[in-house]
């Protein structure tokens, strides 16, 4: 695979150069030169197959020329160990179940995908990588879950001691092995900056190749399509092709829908659904980008103001805001309007979604209500519900179930590192806690 970055300034590279990477030298995002589709029969022979089977033709049709077949089949059996189901909420409607991973977010996906690519693409007697992450909270534990056991990685990940919550805490530090935890005494911006400072010091460069599991790696946004295509595998014979609804963020799932759509699935066009953070809603509908700080809302996760894949978007439809409009909506709900769809759906189909995903319930009643032909349609689901109990509390008076990895999760032991929030400590530790 060759890419080119977005910005159109940098020299095409190869895929492991991309990788290693993350961003394009001229700040652009890497995206494939071409992407040759799949022959129609290959698409058709998607059909019913298992997760893994689909997974493992994609991939081998993208980077056939990049690794071997036995390493690439290893890396899709180890990186999606669970299912994602399309479960059926009626008959035109499915819900794609994205969080039965091991930290319950469709961000599962592409960080243990992220994880064996690194792994993989590097020469055979190349030292260890290291992996610095920042993290609030969330992201944090899922790629801490990533990287644990991936041969010749090291994970350290930086959080702000006292400030996440203790299941999060548990989710980065309760692992071992070689992902290392650094409870930093002070807030997440000591964190980040400290991930920064240890990135440009030519003390640490001489001693360790440190990279990012930044969320902008074409290595997290590629494996992302895969779910596309299980999910219209999954589709009885001669469906018609389905509308997909994605509640967005930094619009990477929704990037790799349309980069699904290049490989040949068949699709009947894309919602955009966001919370009140609409940069993008905004953007079709007046043709003016403006993008601006982020908006707390119930769908936190979503909550960008300047989504970052919106680069990689508008490449791949020339930069033509109405070709964009032609396979894409895009709308915008309250935090009001999500706690009433998480009841509605609940209601109707006796059915839990968590804020995220119920925002995506709420683009593709809206977009289905604007059209003609009864286009099936599927929500991704992102996150599970378990995650959110105070939010789903809110609209529906209970809670629901703690899931078994969450629990187990619950039980870890934590071992953290406290860390002054100096480069001078983090070196330190880096230099002799292998
Ligand atoms: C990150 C995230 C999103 C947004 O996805 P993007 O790819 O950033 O648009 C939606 N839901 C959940 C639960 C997430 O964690």
């Amino acid at each position: 695979m060759r890419l080119i970055s977005t910005a159109g300034q940098a020299p095409e590279v190869g895929f492991a150069e991309a990788l290693s990477r993350g961003l394009a030298p001229d700040g652009g995002l890497y995206l494939p030169r071409e992407l040759t589709p799949l022959p129609p029969e290959a698409v058709a022979g998607l059909r019913g197959q298992p997760l893994v089977e689909t997974a493992r033709r994609l991939a081998h049709h993208l980077w056939g020329d990049d690794l071997p077949a036995p390493s690439l089949d290893r890396m899709v059996e180890e990186a999606l160990p669970f299912e994602i189901p399309l479960r059926p909420l009626d008959p035109s409607t499915g819900l794609l179940e994205l969080f039965h991973g091991p930290t319950l977010a469709f961000k599962d996906v592409g960080a243990r995908f992220l994880a064996r690519l690194l792994a993989a693409t590097r020469p055979p007697d190349s030292p260890e990588l290291t992996v610095l992450v920042a993290t609030s909270g969330d992201t944090g534990g899922a790629v801490a879950d990533a990287f644990w056991r991936v041969a010749g990685t090291r994970v350290v990940v930086l959080y702000p001691r006292e400030r996440v919550s203790p299941l999060q805490e548990r989710q980065i530090a309760g692992l071992g092995e070689n992902v290392q935890a650094l409870a930093v005494m002070g807030s997440f911006d000591d964190c980040q900056r400290l991930v920064k400072e240890a990135f440009l010091d030519p003390e640490l460069a001489a001693t360790h190749t440190l990279t990012s599991a930044n969320s902008i790696s074409i290595g997290r946004l590629l494996p992302q399509l895969f779910y596309y295509f299980h999910a219209w595998a999954q589709l009885p014979a001669g469906a018609p092709p389905p509308l997909f609804s994605v509640p967005c963020g930094n619009l990477g799932n929704l990037t790799a829908g349309f980069l699904a759509a290049r490989l040949g699935l068949p699709v009947a066009g894309f919602v955009a659904a966001t919370n009140r953070n609409d940069v993008l809603p905004e953007l079709l509908a007046t043709g003016v980008f403006r993008p601006r700080p982020s908006l707390p809302t119930l769908s936190n996760a979503m909550d960008v103001g300047h989504p970052s894949n919106l680069a990689r978007l508008l490449h791949l439809v020339g930069g033509d805001l109405g070709a964009l409009s032609r396979e894409l909506v895009a709308g915008a709900w309250s935090d009001d309007e999500t706690l009433e769809a998480i009841r509605e759906v609940d209601r109707r189909f006796g059915v839990v979604l968590d804020p995220h995903s119920a925002v995506g319930w709420l683009g593709l009643e809206r977009a289905r209500a604007g059209r003609q032909e009864a286009a099936y349609g599927i929500v991704l689901a992102t996150a599970h519900p378990g995650k959110f109990p105070e939010t789903v509390e809110a609209a529906l008076g209970r809670s629901v179930p703690l899931p078994p990895a969450l629990e187990a999760a619950a039980r870890r032991p934590v071992h953290a590192v406290p860390l002054a929030p100096e480069l001078v400590a983090l070196r330190e530790f880096l230099r002799t806690a292998a």
